[in-house]
């Protein structure tokens, strides 16, 4: 069975001023379309779509100037909206006419065209089809062989600016399982250490330069703040968009080094995030930028791109992970001689303390599968047993 994989990518579309105008204009149109079908449902009590067509669908070609394909659209969306307003009717909730100042139009594939490599989109407008610029964020590019389906062009009244969300569809055939864990522990000193118990994979992403870049944003901010000026607050606004910026990027940087170490059908494991919390120490020094730090996103982002690949990610409990010895199993609050450095205080095994966490993830994973084997090793005898996460059709939005 083919598994089908789907994501919502925000495009901003780059209008000229003529072509603002164009926009602005289809999506009255498209809002009265919306509001008049209602209005016409909603009155006859009626969410069939032939039904509504017949009933609105001269008026409002003759009233816009909306090519047919909008005015269906308009027509399609808001037989949802009755739809759903009625059966709110009917178990006696609120139901009113559904009315919307700004909805969004959705486009279909008759009615617009993509060219993600040409950073390029193509809309049906009150006057035709009309090309727009878009700005394709470099990570949407691993999206370039994926199937469009449909889109949303929505209208930022505060932002000003036109947002294209556009839904993406990728079939993947299932992968055959392969023995390949690797555990991740995500945490303070490094945003994440990966490891296989075979010891073949041994990798640091470093938070160094991120702290480095975090501290230049917070005193860019102190300072902002200090002025308390109007432009002072713009700026400020600015500046934390783009740090979220970074640090999403950094996150995808992260969890695309760390699917592309797995082989299809390998395993990655992750700890649940409140062991993640509970565990980092919070010093006054790192405090401000570590616990803000997105890891949520890191791993919501880690099991995307695996999903594409066939990769499945599981998550154990974070128990013991820094205490445990990852060779003999002993576990101790003494098993550290410092945060960074971890010496087991039964068997002398030493090694770094985040390394150590991230073997006893790979273990904790398997030995949750049961069958144990050789010194606390453990292999999965069933994996069918595996809590698959879910991989199935998952929206996700990959902006920040
Ligand atoms: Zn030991």
């Amino acid at each position: 069975m083919n598994m089908k994989l789907q994501r919502t990518l925000k495009l901003v579309l780059k209008p000229t001023e003529e072509q603002k105008q164009i926009l602005l204009e289809t999506l009255e149109q498209y809002k009265f379309a919306y509001n008049y079908t209602c209005k016409i449902g909603w009155e006859a009590q009626i969410w069939n779509g032939a039904l509504l067509h017949t009933l609105t669908y001269y008026t409002v070609r003759d009233k816009t100037s909306l090519l047919s394909q909008l005015v269906i659209s308009a027509r399609l969306v808001a037989t949802e909206s009755l739809k759903s307003a009625m059966k709110r009717k009917k178990k006696g909730l609120k139901g009113r006419c559904p009315q919307s100042n700004n909805p969004a139009i959705r486009y279909d594939k008759r009615s617009y065209t993509v060219w993600l490599n040409r950073e390029e989109v193509s809309l049906a407008t009150t006057q035709g089809r009309q090309k727009f610029k878009v700005k394709v964020p470099d990570y949407f590019k691993q999206y370039l062989d994926w199937k469009v389906t449909s889109a949303n062009l929505k209208y930022d009244k505060k932002l000003k600016k036109f947002f294209l969300n556009i839904t993406v569809e990728k079939d993947i055939p299932d992968v055959k399982p392969v023995e390949f864990f690797v555990g991740v522990d995500l945490g303070l000193r490094k945003l994440a250490v990966v490891s296989t118990l075979d010891r073949k994979i041994n990798k640091f992403f470093d938070g160094g330069h991120i702290r480095a870049v975090s501290e230049r944003y917070q005193a860019l901010r102190k300072r902002l703040q200090s002025k308390g000026t109007p432009s002072a607050k713009r700026h400020l606004k600015k500046l934390s968009q783009r740090e979220k910026r970074f640090r999403t990027a950094v996150n995808h940087k992260i969890a695309k080094e760390i699917v592309k170490l797995v082989p299809a059908g390998g395993v990655i494991v992750l700890e649940k995030l409140k062991g993640i919390r509970r565990r980092i120490r919070v010093t006054k020094q790192n405090r401000r930028w570590i616990h803000s730090w997105n890891f949520a996103q890191l791993q919501r982002l880690i099991e995307y791109k695996a999903q594409a690949k066939g990769i499945r990610v599981v998550y154990v409990n974070a128990r013991y992970t820094s205490r445990k010895c990852s060779r003999c199993g002993h576990i101790s609050g003494n098993n550290r001689k410092d945060q960074a450095h971890f010496v087991c205080e039964r068997c002398g095994y030493q090694l770094n303390a985040d390394l150590n966490a991230s073997r006893n993830i790979v273990k904790n994973y398997l030995a949750s599968l049961g069958g144990k084997l050789g010194h606390g090793e453990a292999r999965p005898s069933v994996w069918g047993a595996v809590n698959r996460p879910d991989v199935g059709s998952v929206g996700c939005a990959m902006h920040g």
